[in-house]
């Protein structure tokens, strides 16, 4: 996916000690790649690596203390640029303020509304819903569900085969009841027919709305541009939600809907609950897309790769606190098998930091395993044994310094601490541990 693909660029970077026009080049070929395959339309994706390179590339970036940070960061803001920069908030001045949500069927309308009108009800504004698809009576009910769940009324008119009048009585109807906020839901195809586009631009014309919000589930990728843009040439909207986010990694399509339509997303829907609805914030999404401090993907990484039969047995040694060099070996091929540990760590929030002066790479396991290779048996398991003369012969018999000895048995101290908050109650314990 896109953040790991980021991911994998940047690690390039960091292994550099400079950054020179060449190597920005290169990794940014890769992280042009990924925007492409995250469905990034290409012109955007092309835009978009232009502008890094030139903010990248220059004496700022070069006589920067840490230039790899810096290109994360001129990355992330870029992205964030590119999605609006702030988040812009939906217009309720009007009194009252119709809110009409348009899309196609099965991007997340019905379910949008209700969310929205839940959302506005807990503001304190009055809210009442207009079912606004006349074309399929479960729609109806759905809608009604929805309300009932929220505490908001729904105006409905099942025998009406009008949608523009439907939605203008119903506008008249909470008009008389005072209600200052008026969300209408309408219909949806399955792909953009004229019959649909001139009903929501008839209804449109009708309403004069406050607010017109186009609902694009985002798991349907570059097709939700062309049909984000269909509907802003007809439709001419004022924001975009972008749905279930839940289902999917992939922040493409908010990058490329902004940028080809030019109209801010203003919403995020990630969830079925009606609760699941966020305010669209492009750092944010910024962040996502770029998996900073992704734990989710983290365990489960860490899930993938770890034999499930010696995770068990480590955690009750871990327990029982009799977790020794023999196991660290064990680990060792396991983290190896993982791909750089440092990496992984870096992904939790606030581990990366503490981790910054540990050494901790792949190269590095070499010399750990001949340093345990030269312990007796009993010095693996227990490595308390290890005083300053049997230091020495470990150093000599693995060719090391006594330094790097008392460097792995550091090392192991930190590691054994580490996983034992890990076994004893998840990451993100041992994360907030380390934000402490
Ligand atoms: P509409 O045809 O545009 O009104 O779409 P609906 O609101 O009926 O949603 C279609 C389906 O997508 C339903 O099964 C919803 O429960 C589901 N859905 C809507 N929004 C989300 C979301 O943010 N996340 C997930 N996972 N499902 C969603
Ligand atoms: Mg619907």
């Amino acid at each position: 996916n896109l953040s790991e693909r980021l991911e994998r660029s940047f690690k390039i970077l960091k292994g550099q000690g400079k950054i020179t026009e060449i190597n920005v080049a290169e990794s940014l070929k890769d992280v042009r790649r990924a925007l492409i395959e995250a469905d990034v339309n290409y012109k955007v994706a092309k835009t978009f690596i232009d502008d890094v390179k030139v903010k990248a590339v220059g004496t700022e970036v070069l006589t920067a203390v840490n230039p790899s940070q810096m290109i994360v960061k001129i990355v992330h803001d870029e992205l964030a640029a590119l999605m609006g920069g702030k988040a812009v908030e939906i217009n309720l001045k009007d009194s009252p303020s119709i809110i009409l949500v348009a899309g196609l069927q099965g991007s997340g309308k019905t379910t949008f509304s209700g969310k929205l009108a839940n959302m506005l009800k807990k503001k304190g504004r009055g809210v009442m819903l207009i079912a606004g698809d006349i074309y399929r009576p479960a729609a109806i009910d759905q809608l009604k569900i929805l309300g009932e769940q929220i505490g908001v009324e729904v105006y409905s008119e099942p025998e009406n085969k009008n949608a523009v009048q439907l939605v203008e009585n119903g506008i008249k109807y909470a008009k008389s009841k005072g209600t200052n906020t008026i969300i209408v839901d309408t219909a949806g195809r399955l792909a953009i027919d004229e019959q649909m586009m001139q009903e929501i631009t008839a209804i449109k014309r009708a309403i004069s709305p406050s607010e017109t919000l186009f609902v694009v589930d985002s798991m349907t990728g570059q097709d939700a541009v062309n049909t984000a843009k269909e509907f802003n040439d007809k439709l001419d909207f004022d924001g975009v939600v972008l749905t279930k986010l839940d289902g999917d990694t992939r922040g493409g399509a908010a990058i490329s809907i902004r940028a080809v339509v030019n109209k801010p997303l203003k919403f995020v829907s990630n969830g079925e609950k009606m609760e699941a609805l966020d305010v669209f914030h492009p750092e944010r999404m910024a962040d996502r897309i770029l998996g900073m401090g992704d734990i989710v993907s983290l365990v489960e990484k860490a899930q993938e790769q770890f034999d499930e039969e010696e995770a068990r047995k480590l955690q009750s040694k871990l327990r029982k606190d009799t977790f020794n060099f023999d196991d660290f070996l064990k680990q060792i091929q396991q983290i190896k098998k993982m791909g750089n540990i440092k990496d992984i760590a870096s992904m939790i929030p606030g581990i990366g930091k503490a981790l910054k002066n540990v050494e901790m790479d792949n190269s590095m396991f070499k010399q750990t395993e001949a340093i345990i290779y030269s312990m007796t048996p009993a010095e693996r398991e227990n490595p308390a044994l290890i005083n300053g003369s049997r230091k020495q012969r470990i150093a000599k018999g693995s060719g090391v310094e006594v330094a790097d000895v008392n460097r792995l048995l550091t090392q192991f101290d930190q590691t054994r601490k580490m996983m034992k908050m890990v076994a004893g109650g998840g990451l993100q314990k041992a994360a907030a541990l380390n934000n402490k």
